[in-house]
């Protein structure tokens, strides 16, 4: 995934996490409450966001590409297979 693909999709997850405060949705949730299983993909959802919005934190920093953790830089094949990965591979 690409940056910009990133970008977008948090757009996306934002918008839906804040939008469907509406009537049919509340309707929905009141269905949903006791659906265990997509209360753990809120919480995936919610723990990707939070994810994107600290690569974008490292990317405003300029430190997006290096391990936190040790300083080396995170290999280009690791962050383009995962864009968010915030720590190398012998660390993470
Ligand atoms: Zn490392």
């Amino acid at each position: 995934m690409r940056l910009a693909d990133l970008l977008e999709r948090t757009e996306m997850i934002e918008d839906d996490l804040r939008h469907p405060l509406d009537a049919d949705w509340s309707e929905q949730a009141v269905d949903l409450a006791d659906d265990e299983a997509l209360e753990g993909v809120d919480e995936v959802l919610r723990a990707e966001i939070q994810h994107i919005r600290l690569t974008l934190l490292r990317i405003e920093k300029g430190t997006y590409g290096t391990d936190a953790k040790c300083g080396k830089e995170i290999r280009r094949e690791r962050l383009e297979a995962r864009p968010i990965a915030a720590r190398c591979i012998e660390c993470a």
